[in-house]
């Protein structure tokens, strides 16, 4: 394996800023816990310079925002979620309840039931990120969620009327115009304006992802979804070209977005390297690009595919484009990533906006436990039992109340005996 160019960016630094996130969701969280609202409103005028009078649209607001968003927005956003919404329904569909009868008379039963009420977190600090409406919003809704409470930030101190859109047409219940940890906070711990929720989902960025993180315990999170991660796989038949644009095009989404590619060939290696310092002084959103790709884009070359997939399979990236003669090879031979984006036909920007797999995805290593965000996220897998036969109660009974002294709990063994058909001595004389 060859490293060919490696990130610039200093670990100590990283190591010291990923503290300073730590200690400021903190001290946000305690704050909002503490103080509800008026934290709510200091931190969103102090991080958003945004402070209106209600931080939750009315149905009336809604409509006007709505109304004035170009129609071919509305119809590719319509588009999208039809998309988003067909995926999330199939996969519903593989999710059965179960009953089965393991002795006569014994029923074990699994159901899937919707949490009551999630947040969607729809960022929106450096871009608004319409097409997290529709991961959000949209799959917990065919999830069965009754009460979905949707949020994101305004942009420099606009509302983002085509997220407002989105959030409105996925069915949103609620939709508040605030983002951040603070935002977060209100929705977990609820204020005296917001109730809480039981769950939180959605993107965000490092804050955000941290906010989760710290507040999981206290409500249910969908995983851990923060800075955007790209990894190309390429061989000699790649192109080079697609290959630096595709990369670029994640790069993009923050200073902290790493972009990485692995492939057998050193000449597509050097000629996609050339491709990307020709194409970053152009692009328009090169503040963010040029930093990640600076500082955390790497590039290294290897011997095989199955080299290219064991070191792609160690990054456990996000996103891993797959651009060889093959593509989907990488299906049986990689186990740890977020979504895999097989051949040149298609591009992480599909996933990220179109074509209906969910971009709410694992990062920062979170693709060695997890896959991403899906209709499963917002069911909870509840099971039950029941037992109509007499002689496998005593039976259970029997072989529970042994069980159970042998782990010490008297009283566990007590309520066994109890179903057995032998009356227990302790019952006869209490
Ligand atoms: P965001 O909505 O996540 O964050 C904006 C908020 O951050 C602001 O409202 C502000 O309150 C807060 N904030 C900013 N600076 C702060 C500070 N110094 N201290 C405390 N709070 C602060 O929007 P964003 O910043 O544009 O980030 C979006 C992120 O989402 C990007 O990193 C992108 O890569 C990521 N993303 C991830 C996925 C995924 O599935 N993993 C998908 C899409 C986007």
């Amino acid at each position: 394996m060859q490293v060919i160019k490696a990130p610039v960016g200093a670990s100590a630094a990283s190591v010291a800023g990923g503290h300073q996130v730590r200690e400021t969701v903190e001290r946000i969280l305690a704050e909002v816990r503490e103080r509800g609202d008026a934290a709510l409103r200091e931190y969103s005028e102090k991080f958003d310079s945004w402070s209106p009078e209600s931080f939750r649209l009315s149905a009336q607001e809604v409509e006007k925002i709505v109304a004035g968003v170009p129609d071919q927005v509305i119809a590719d956003i319509e588009f999208a979620q039809g998309q988003v919404r067909e995926f999330a329904r199939h996969q519903r569909d593989s999710l059965r309840d179960v009953e089965v009868e393991t002795l006569p008379g014994v029923r074990l039963g699994q159901r899937h039931l919707p949490v009551a009420a999630t947040a969607a977190y729809v960022p929106g600090g450096r871009y608004p990120l319409v097409a997290s409406a529709h991961m959000t919003i949209v799959t917990a809704k065919v999830a069965g969620v009754p009460r979905v409470a949707a949020c994101t930030p305004p942009i420099r101190g606009e509302v983002p009327a085509a997220t407002v859109a989105a959030m409105h047409l996925a069915g949103a219940d609620e939709i508040y115009l605030f983002g951040g940890v603070q935002a977060v906070a209100a929705l977990a711990y609820g204020t005296e304006t917001i109730d809480p929720v039981n769950m939180l989902a959605g993107p965000g960025n490092a804050y955000v992802a941290e906010a989760k993180r710290q507040l999981f315990g206290e409500v249910g999170i969908d995983l851990f979804a923060g800075p955007t991660e790209i990894l190309v796989i390429a061989d000699e038949t790649a192109d080079p070209f697609t290959v630096a644009v595709d990369l670029l095009s994640q790069a993009e989404h923050g200073p902290d977005s790493p972009a990485v590619l692995v492939t057998t060939s050193a000449d597509l290696a050097r000629e996609a390297i050339a491709h990307i310092d020709r194409l970053l002084p152009g692009m328009p959103t090169r503040d963010m690009a040029e930093p990640a790709w600076r500082d955390h884009g790497q590039v290294v070359v290897v011997d095989s595919l199955a080299e290219a997939y064991e070191v792609a399979d160690s990054y456990a990236f996000e996103h891993v484009e797959v651009l060889t003669a093959d593509p989907r090879e990488a299906l049986t031979a990689m186990r740890d990533y977020g979504a895999l984006f097989l051949g040149a036909g298609t591009c992480v920007s599909f996933g990220d906006k179109v074509i209906g797999t969910n971009h709410v995805l694992p990062t920062r290593g979170a693709a060695r436990y997890t896959g991403g965000l899906w209709v499963g996220k917002y069911l909870k897998t509840v099971t039950y039992q029941e037992v109509t036969d007499a002689a496998s109660s005593a039976r259970l009974g029997e072989i529970c109340a042994r069980a159970s002294r042998v782990e010490l709990f008297e009283g566990h063994a007590r309520a066994a005996d109890l179903r057995t058909t032998t009356p227990p001595a302790w019952a006869l004389s209490p």
